[in-house]
Formats: structure tokens, sequence, C-alpha cells
């Protein structure tokens, strides 16, 4: 079966591809499918607008479409980034000024536990959904070290690690990333 990733974030895709590996017959971005569109993420939670993206492209392309809306809570913070960690700071996906935001929110607070979640839908053309979500906890760490990975990466260490996640490789990534774990409940309910 075909299925069309409802993303146009290159990290995301990427990190989807690797993990899913061989399980469908192929895997296309919204570019590769050749799809201009982009949702309204009105939704007020993560699994809502990953439901609504998914959706959307499932009908408009007529394939299986897997939509991931994700993000970072800070804990000292409430709910925030949350689902706005994308545009914290303002603009669409600028990492640079959104972890130097955080960073500034948290610098005055003790507590500097967050983490990540990761909500990911599944629909089929004919309408059939599965869903399913990971999570990553950890900490913020002002000290931002590392390359890969992408987003809040630089500046949070999970749980047990040394190393923020933008040092890890990318198997160990998604061996403990929300969006690794999200995606392994969702091929065990597929
Ligand atoms: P979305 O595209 O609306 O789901 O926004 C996702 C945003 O959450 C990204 O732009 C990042 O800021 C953040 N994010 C989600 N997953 C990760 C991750 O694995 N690493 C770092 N940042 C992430």
């Amino acid at each position: 079966m075909k299925l069309i990733i409802a993303s146009n974030n290159k990290h995301k895709i990427y990190e989807i591809k690797n993990i899913l590996g061989g399980r469908f017959e192929e895997i296309l971005s919204l570019g590769e499918a050749g799809i201009d569109h982009e949702t309204v993420e009105d939704g007020k939670t993560f699994m809502e607008n990953a439901l609504k993206k998914a959706r959307e492209i499932a009908e408009i392309s007529g394939c299986a479409a897997l939509a991931d809306d994700s993000g970072i809570t800070a804990h000292a913070l409430g709910d925030k980034p949350g689902i706005y960690s994308a545009r914290f700071s303002g603009g669409h996906g600028n990492d640079a000024d959104n972890n130097a935001l955080l960073l500034k929110l948290l610098s005055d607070k003790e507590d500097k536990g967050a983490h990540y979640t990761c909500a990911m839908a599944l629909v089929y053309p004919d309408g059939r959904t599965v869903t399913a979500e990971g999570y990553m906890y950890g900490t913020i760490t002002p000290d931002a070290r590392g390359e890969r990975g992408f987003g809040y990466d630089p500046i949070f260490i999970a749980d047990g690690e040394s190393r923020t996640v933008a040092e890890m490789t990318d198997e160990e990534k998604n061996a403990i990333s929300h969006r690794g774990r999200a995606l392994a409940l969702l091929l065990e309910k597929i």
C-alpha cells in the first residue's frame, strides 16, 4: 500500500521514513506526491491537528495518509509551547528563535522538566482511522549542543541521558523519541 506523509517538515519526513522502513510499498512526502496543500492547524490538541491533516490528505490523494503533530511542553510554563512549538517565537519554524525564547522563559525557573509529545494519525481512503501518541521526557539545558535532529533537540536531554538529543544518532533518537514510540504503537495497531 502507498502511504503519503501529510507534512512538509523534511526532518519529520526523514525520521518517519527511517522508522517505517519497509512497512509500506511506497512512502511519499507531500512534495513527492505532487500535493500542494497546507492544513490550517486550528485544533486544540496535538491529536485534533494530526487527524485534520491526515483526513485532508487522504481525501485529496485517495491514498492512506499519515500525519504527525508534535511539540514540546515545558512543565514550569503550563502547557507552553505545546501545540504552538513550531511558531512559538512568531514565524513558522525558526528553530534558533524558538529555542532562545524557551531558554529565556525558563531562565528564572527552577523546574527545567519538559516532554515532547507526538500524535500520529493514519487515515485510509475509506475513512478508517488509526491513532497513537508517544512521549519523551527530559530536561531543558541552556548549554545547547549537537548538530543532529531538529527543533528543540540541541537543548533537550532525555531522562537517563547526558547528551542532548541533537548529539544522538538517528537510531538512538528513534529508539526513545516521542515519534518513534508513537509509530511503534501505531504499527502494533495496523
Ligand atoms: P508541527 O509541524 O506543527 O507538528 O510542529 C512541530 C514542532 O514541534 C517542530 O517545528 C519543532 O519545533 C517541535 N518538535 C516536534 N518534534 C520534535 C523533535 O523530534 N525534535 C525537536 N523539535 C520537535
